[in-house]
């Protein structure tokens, strides 16, 4: 596995969606359908591009980042799940008991379609070390928050070096005893995780838990499970969290799949989201029905631990909503 060179991967990645079905010999069959200029913009890594299988205009990962017309439509909202209205300091959201979110940065490395905060204000969370004081002054005033989510964006698209940083500002606030690290890094560049990475996560003072996020069992391949491998012998507890998507994962055979290639990659499942309703990403929905009855499948085939919880995130409950019947 590359260890070094995870940010000149990035600088190649694919960024025009005429340029990706031309790399998949697809221009002839889905050149119509695509938008060539959307606003939130075509990004893909070409660690990424090379799991997608070559002429498949139907293939599940393909179908998570390719640009289509369809997504003009204005149905869904601009902030779904009301991270606005839950922003107490500039890059700081504060939902739930005991928890906090930091958006440590707008940037990613892939860019899902159906990401829930594709129409995020990032600007509003540059961590300017005025906006960054403030946030720090708010942990410490709320005692009862124990762990920081770190979000964005993708927090491990942050150097080595600010990454250090930020962990260490944060353990400078004695009531915080544990970090969580929203990435979907090693899934879309396992390269991100270097054994520095692995080192400096490791030294940390607070118990560590990375959630990554796959969809798709295809997501996983050989650098991915030494990426993963490398962050779980450093003793980080891993876990996921998958959206339901239609045409990508909504049957039974490719949950089941997920849930059994992410134990082979040392993370568990974690949560299965139903779909927020975002602007541009309605026509991954499905049913909350559907989506009963396919929970109930796996979790006729599957052992407990590998069946993920159905939730849904509703904007301003105090926890995630398990979705349990119809
Ligand atoms: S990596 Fe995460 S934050 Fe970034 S576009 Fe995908 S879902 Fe959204």
């Amino acid at each position: 596995m590359a260890t070094e060179n995870w940010k000149q991967a990035l600088s190649e990645a694919i960024t025009s969606p005429a340029q990706l079905l031309t790399s998949l010999g697809l221009s002839h069959t889905l050149t119509s359908q695509i938008n060539e200029q959307p606003d939130f913009r075509c990004l893909v890594p070409r660690a990424y591009l090379n799991k997608i299988q070559y002429g498949n205009s139907n293939d599940p990962l393909l179908r998570q980042i390719l640009p289509l017309t369809i997504e003009n439509q204005q149905t869904g909202l601009l902030d779904p799940v009301g991270d606005l209205a839950a922003m107490p300091a500039d890059g700081l959201l504060h939902k739930y008991h005991g928890r906090a979110l930091l958006i440590a940065t707008g940037a990613c490395a892939i860019h899902c379609r159906y990401c829930f905060r594709r129409h995020y204000p990032y600007s509003k969370a540059s961590h300017t070390p005025t906006a960054m004081q403030a946030i720090l002054l708010y942990i410490q005033m709320h005692n009862e928050i124990e762990e920081i989510i770190l979000s964005g964006g993708d927090p491990l698209i942050l150097d080595d070096e600010k990454l250090a940083v930020l962990i260490s500002q944060l353990e400078t606030i004695p009531t915080l005893t544990s970090l969580r690290i929203h990435t979907r890094l090693p899934v879309v560049l396992p390269s991100r995780i270097t054994l520095q990475l692995a080192q400096l996560l490791q030294h940390s003072r607070f118990r560590i838990t990375l959630v990554i996020h796959a969809n798709h069992a295809n997501e996983l391949a050989k650098n991915e499970q030494l990426a993963l491998k490398r962050l779980h012998d450093a003793g980080i507890t891993l876990l996921n969290q998958s959206v339901l998507l239609k045409g990508i994962n909504d049957d039974v055979t490719s949950l089941s799949n997920l849930s059994k290639r992410l134990h082979a990659c040392y993370t568990l499942p974690y949560y299965l989201h139903l779909l927020d309703p975002v602007q541009g990403a309605m026509h991954f929905d499905i049913t909350r029905q559907a989506a009963i009855v396919l929970m109930q499948q796996l979790q006729a085939q599957l052992p407990g631990y590998l069946v993920p919880r159905l939730v849904k995130e509703i904007a301003g409950k105090t926890s995630k909503t398990a979705i349990f019947s119809i």
